[in-house]
């Protein structure tokens, strides 16, 4: 479990609290307890207390703050909406939080363009409804998209059901402003559909849990608004069916626009929450939906449902647009309606190449059983990350040796198949232990290289990704 080492936390002086309350305003700065402990926290349910959290309203005022931090030797940490799973946005060395909950405007909605310019606290379900009303289209839809931000979304490159189909949040980001440690803005790729001049530093930007600089402004690309969907449910009663399922669902051509699936915890654990009326004795559960064109969607879904039978499973295709979106409710509930099965949520988002589902999916629920532990599986299986969950009370010693075992071994077991420790959440503070375990000693040296010239002090969120 996650240590805070009290020796390695850098305090702020009062005369740099000083200094950022005359730039800024006392009501941007928050020093009393009460106000800073609600930015204690994210979705580990770790907490970290920051010393200080700063809440600039503009674009100057970040590049102020950095520039005075950094001079002064005090950590910055960039914050969304806190609702990580990995600690990013927690101070771990101390110094300033940097929250982004003020800069929430949606800049520009350019329909001939098809692109969005934002500012980082933007709620991404804001940007989605907004360009929907333009017949427009923001595919990333992590099942936090109610409350996280578009900032948090690009430094986790967070996914979500639909990136099956339309890709993680990488594939929409053309264009980035950056505030890096020297208190300038560095400006990265270009609003436009080809640009391959220089490095792609954007890239490199985008998933780097803000370790390399404080993102102020963000040009996100747009697609047309698909015309309509299908969603089909699938309950079957062995586990590895679901993964020769999923193979055989892309070998027949089909491309769904979300492939979800949950084990029988996790079914029992929505229904428990809300009553949706989900199937309590089912194995597992599969939510196939396929999007486009309303003629071509019968014959699309007809046949995903065939593939699903032929693989054993009793099929249900949602007559209405409510019966499907109570479906995609219960999806949406897994998070919450899981983390009350246990007081401690230990969560692990794996990554498989699809191919070797079939083989893998039973291991990965070996390991629960062979260490006694309440695993919960669910995720987005159409793209092999699987959310694996050890849902413990976190007070037997016991218990958490397992657990730390059982982690150990869901990793190994990804990375035997050639897969990756983490497919969305990132690594944070809670990962950062398990690098090695994915990346050799001369490639984790490049990350350092890089991290070095962003942040040759180490003060951009430090004590992150293991750097
Ligand atoms: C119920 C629930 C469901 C979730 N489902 C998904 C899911 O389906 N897919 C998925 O990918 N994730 C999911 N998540 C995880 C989380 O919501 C995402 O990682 C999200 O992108 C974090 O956004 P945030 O605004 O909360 O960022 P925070 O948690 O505040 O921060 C995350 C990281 O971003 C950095 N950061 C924030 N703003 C900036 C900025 N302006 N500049 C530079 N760095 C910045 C922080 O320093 C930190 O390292 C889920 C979380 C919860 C609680």
């Amino acid at each position: 479990m996650f240590q805070v080492k009290q020796e390695e936390i850098i305090k702020v002086p009062d005369r740099v609290k000083r200094a950022l309350k005359e730039l800024l305003g006392e009501h941007k700065v928050l020093d009393d307890e009460m106000d800073r402990l609600l930015y204690s926290y994210d979705a580990t349910r770790i907490k970290v207390l920051p010393e200080l959290v700063v809440i600039p309203e503009t674009k100057e005022e970040v590049q102020k703050l950095v520039k005075i931090c950094y001079e002064e030797g005090i950590p910055v940490t960039p914050r969304g909406a806190g609702s990580g799973y990995t600690g990013g946005s927690l101070p771990v060395k101390g110094g300033v939080v940097v929250s982004f909950e003020k800069m929430d405007k949606i800049l520009e909605i350019d329909e001939d363009n098809a692109v969005a310019k934002v500012q980082p606290g933007v709620i991404t379900y804001r940007l989605q409804q907004a360009v929907e009303k333009k017949g427009l289209f923001y595919p990333p839809d992590p099942a936090s998209y109610k409350f996280c931000t578009l900032g948090g979304n690009v430094a986790e490159n967070a996914g979500g059901p639909r990136c099956v189909k339309y890709g993680v949040t990488r594939e929409y980001v053309m264009e980035l402003e950056t505030v890096i440690h020297t208190g300038e803005f560095i400006h990265t790729g270009r609003p436009t559909l080809k640009d391959v001049a220089g490095y792609d530093i954007t890239r490199l930007l985008i998933g780097s849990e803000g370790t390399l600089g404080l993102f102020t402004e963000i040009t996100l690309k747009l697609i047309p608004k698909p015309k309509a969907a299908k969603t089909v449910k699938a309950i079957f009663q062995d586990i590895a069916a679901v993964g020769k399922t999923v193979k055989d669902i892309f070998k027949a051509g089909i491309q769904p626009s979300a492939l979800e699936f949950m084990d029988k915890l996790a079914i029992n654990a929505v229904e428990d929450f809300g009553h949706f009326g989900l199937p309590r004795d089912a194995e597992v559960l599969l939510l196939i939906e396929v999007d486009g064109h309303p003629k071509a969607l019968e014959d699309e879904i007809k046949e995903v449902a065939k593939i699903c039978e032929m693989n054993g499973a009793k099929v249900e295709i949602a007559q209405t647009e409510a019966e499907a979106n109570k479906l995609w409710e219960a999806r949406r509930a897994l998070s919450p309606a899981v983390s009350k099965l246990g007081r401690v949520k230990i969560n692990e988002d794996i990554v498989f190449p699809r191919s070797y589902l079939p083989e893998a999916l039973p291991k990965l629920r070996e390991i629960g059983k062979k260490y006694n532990l309440k695993m919960v599986n669910f995720g987005h299986i159409g793209d092999g990350n699987v959310h694996a969950n050890f849902m413990i009370s976190g007070l037997d010693e016991d218990e958490l040796k397992r657990v730390e075992k059982a982690v150990e071994e869901v990793f190994d077991l990804a990375i035997s198949y050639g897969g990756s420790i983490t497919g969305e959440h990132g690594v944070g503070i809670t990962k950062a232990p398990f690098m090695k375990k994915q990346f050799r000693p001369e490639e984790i040296d490049i990350m350092k290289g890089i991290k070095n010239v962003f942040d040759p002090k180490n003060l951009i969120n430090p004590g992150k990704m293991g750097l």
